[in-house]
């Protein structure tokens, strides 16, 4: 027998399955609503302007391509902690945070993870039920034992808050809790303001360590306006760890950017802890790439091109609430005995539709529209060629 003859098959990835069944469908006018990536109104995975302005701009540089520091692009470190935390936070100026540049949101949160399992080994990990499939496997591979907090309520289509809060209470001192930011993946419910003021009390009392994902900056209220949970916590005070992604933010999906950044106590404390940061960064993958994140960097830190993202950003943002309006509109006429307005509270990319398995099966198999089985569609992918398709495809299936 070979070494490996024993080995299992590991289970298909959830959505990457969906995108399988996706390529092999042929019927021309198939929709993926399974995968989570912004369209434009054409269809197309948009190359932002400002990142192409950028490129042109590092093309014409044409600078040796050197290794990184172990934690990134100093301008990119820098630039990134004044969009998570604001221009004028404490923790900049205190020299409490440190940034390091990451290979996308997920390798921010595997670095945290990394990290987190040496100096908090025994704590516990808590996770939203549901929360983005990778988070419960990330923090596992780590070594954790991961446990769900109460989120979604399918019955109202919103956040089980009182159960969530109970949970918050519940939790042995130290735990580590992990919350979306914003744009809630899988089921597009967010807190409201006043509710985060409850779980950052709940978080402070309880002496929990709060790792804030926030893999959709802008793409729900606005970037200040997403980022200000983070400020709020920075406020509260106590440990935090903010993991972000620009992969939807500047359409950057394949050119892996993100960082992890952490509050520290003091400044001391502050270089003591980075410092651990590049060993595991070290003995993972030794230093980040450099094209994605100098593009970021140039773009955030050029105050013209800076202004086109914030614009570009806007305009995704403002597209996908538009396609919730009109999916939510277009369901009224089609299937009136149903109530799809909770998809217009809903915010970022995703919406639980309230689809069941069975229903997806079906809009799969009869109408070449892919969904994930919990339910969870996509509104980025909708535009005006393809939601009346989508529509009366959901219609028929209700
Ligand atoms: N966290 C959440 C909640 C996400 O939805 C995603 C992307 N699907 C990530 C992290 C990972 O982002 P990236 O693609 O940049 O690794």
């Amino acid at each position: 027998a070979s070494l490996f003859s024993a080995i299992d098959m590991a289970p298909r990835d959830p959505i990457l399955g969906i995108t399988e069944a996706f390529n092999a469908d042929k019927n021309p006018a198939k929709i993926n609503l399974g995968v989570g990536v912004y369209y434009d109104e054409n269809g197309k995975v948009p190359l932002l302007s400002c990142v192409r302005k950028a490129e042109a701009i590092l093309i014409e540089q044409a600078a040796p391509r050197t290794y990184l520091p172990i934690d990134g692009l100093a301008s990119y470190d820098a630039a990134v902690q004044e969009l998570v935390f604001g221009a004028d936070s404490v923790v900049i100026q205190e020299r409490r945070a440190v940034t390091v540049q990451a290979i996308g949101g997920t390798g921010a949160l595997k670095i945290g993870a990394d990290f987190l399992q040496r100096f908090a080994p025994g704590a516990q990990v808590y996770i939203s039920d549901p929360s983005w499939e990778n988070h419960r496997a990330l923090f596992e591979s780590a070594g954790f034992v991961v446990n769900n907090y109460a989120y979604y309520d399918a019955a109202t289509r919103g956040v089980n808050f009182a159960g969530m809060l109970a949970d918050l209470q519940a939790m042995p001192r130290g735990s580590i809790v992990l919350m979306h930011a914003c744009c809630h993946n899988p089921t597009g419910a967010d807190l409201s303001a006043e509710q985060w003021g409850e779980v950052i009390a709940a978080v402070s009392a309880g002496g929990l360590i709060p790792f804030l994902d926030m893999a959709y900056q802008g793409f729900g209220a606005g970037i200040a306006e997403d980022g200000a949970v983070v400020r709020r916590f920075v406020a509260a005070g106590g440990p935090l760890l903010i993991s972000n992604s620009f992969s939807k933010s500047f359409s950057l999906y394949g050119e892996r950017v993100g960082a992890l950044s952490v509050v520290a106590a003091s400044a001391d404390e502050a270089a003591r802890l980075l410092s651990q940061l590049k060993r595991v960064v070290r003995t993972n993958y030794s230093n980040p790439p450099v094209h994605g994140g100098k593009v970021v960097a140039t773009v955030l830190t050029t105050p013209e091109l800076r202004q086109l993202w914030e614009d570009e950003l806007a305009a995704m943002r403002v597209r996908i609430r538009a396609m919730r309006e009109a999916f939510v509109t277009k369901l009224k006429e089609k299937a009136p005995g149903h109530d799809f307005d909770f998809v217009r509270q809903q915010v970022g990319m995703f919406s639980y539709s309230g689809l069941s398995k069975a229903q997806v099966e079906t809009l799969a198999r009869e109408h070449s529209v892919y969904a994930v089985d919990t339910g969870r569609i996509c509104v980025a992918p909708l535009n005006a060629a393809n939601i009346d398709k989508v529509v009366d495809a959901i219609a028929k299936v209700l």
